[in-house]
């Protein structure tokens, strides 16, 4: 649809920007519910971060995700933030409020959960501990959903084992630090794994994570997204592991911001993924 003037209008902010997925996943939902709407790519440049905040005010905005570099900065520009998005420590998505304010909340924790409850519909949260690697702002979006999810406890190995103890004082709760060289033994009683670092990413080296210990009956999650299948996903199904992929956790991330801003609950659905996996592999 060509939206009129009466339009909702939201987008991404980040720089750069070209490689963001979201204006896909957002345009096929707009088409898909026959939204009077439009989502667009936003390259902000660091100087200019808070001026775009209030841009959004400005210009009839319903809002914006906020991605990679500015989940953090972009906090001290809005006039609130949820409990999530404090805990965690960033934002990913910005809503306009009737009143002009800017609402800042953090879908990730949700997206994460939503992706391995559909991708290992058996897995429960009380099935034993969790043990995730990596302690930057998806580690940290993961280790809340984990926990507020009824995780009993969740460990995390980090390489800098400073920024794995940040992480467990910010958020709180049962977690529990490990080194970095004893992630492998830390895995023997996990319900379930999660590569929450950037490694095994394209362009990244591979992550060296030995699954011996793993229990067979615990799920390995990663969510590094490009590529799809990763060492860590294709070596766990060599080995039985129910996996889930990181593209379910950016489709679903996305549904409480298209809701906010549009007014329509999406779903993510398979046409949905196939959608913007054909962009992947374009
Ligand atoms: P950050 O840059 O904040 O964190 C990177 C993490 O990777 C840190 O824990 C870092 O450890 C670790 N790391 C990097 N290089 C190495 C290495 N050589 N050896 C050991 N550890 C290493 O990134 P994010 O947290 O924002 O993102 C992490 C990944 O998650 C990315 O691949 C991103 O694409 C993906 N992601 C996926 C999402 C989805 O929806 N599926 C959403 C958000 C992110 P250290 O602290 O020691 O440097």
């Amino acid at each position: 649809m060509i939206p009129t003037g009466s339009g909702r209008v939201a987008g991404v902010m980040g720089w750069p920007i070209g490689h963001s997925l979201s204006p896909r996943i957002h345009g096929y939902w707009l088409a898909q519910y026959d939204v009077d709407g439009v989502y667009v790519p936003l390259p902000v440049r660091p100087d200019r971060v808070a001026s775009a905040l209030a841009a959004l005010v400005t210009l009839g905005f319903r809002g914006a995700n906020v991605t990679i570099p500015y989940k953090e900065v972009v906090i001290p520009g809005l006039d609130a933030v949820s409990d999530t998005a404090r805990a965690i420590g960033a934002v990913n998505t910005v809503v306009v409020q009737d009143d002009g304010r800017l609402y800042g909340t953090n879908t990730d924790a949700y997206g994460f959960m939503e992706a391995l409850r559909q991708g290992a519909p058996h897995w429960h949260a009380t099935a034993g501990p969790a043990l995730v690697l990596g302690a930057g702002g998806a580690a940290r979006a993961v280790a809340h959903a984990l926990l507020t999810g009824g995780m009993p406890l969740v460990r995390v190995a980090n390489r800098d084992r400073a920024r794995a103890d940040r992480l467990a004082a910010d958020i709180g709760g049962a977690i529990q630090t490990v080194d970095w060289a004893t992630r492998a033994g830390a895995a023997g009683d996990v319900a379930v794994l999660v590569n929450a670092t950037s490694l095994g990413m394209t362009g990244q080296p591979p992550l060296d994570m030995p699954l011996e210990a793993l229990n067979s009956s615990a799920v390995v999650v990663d969510i590094v997204y490009r590529p799809l299948e990763t060492p860590l996903l294709k070596a766990a199904q060599g080995r039985g592991h129910v996996t889930v992929d990181g593209l379910g956790m950016l489709l679903h991330q996305a549904r409480p911001g298209f809701a906010a801003w549009f007014g329509v609950d999406p779903a993510v659905t398979p046409a949905l993924r196939a959608f913007v996996l054909a962009e992947m592999r374009a």
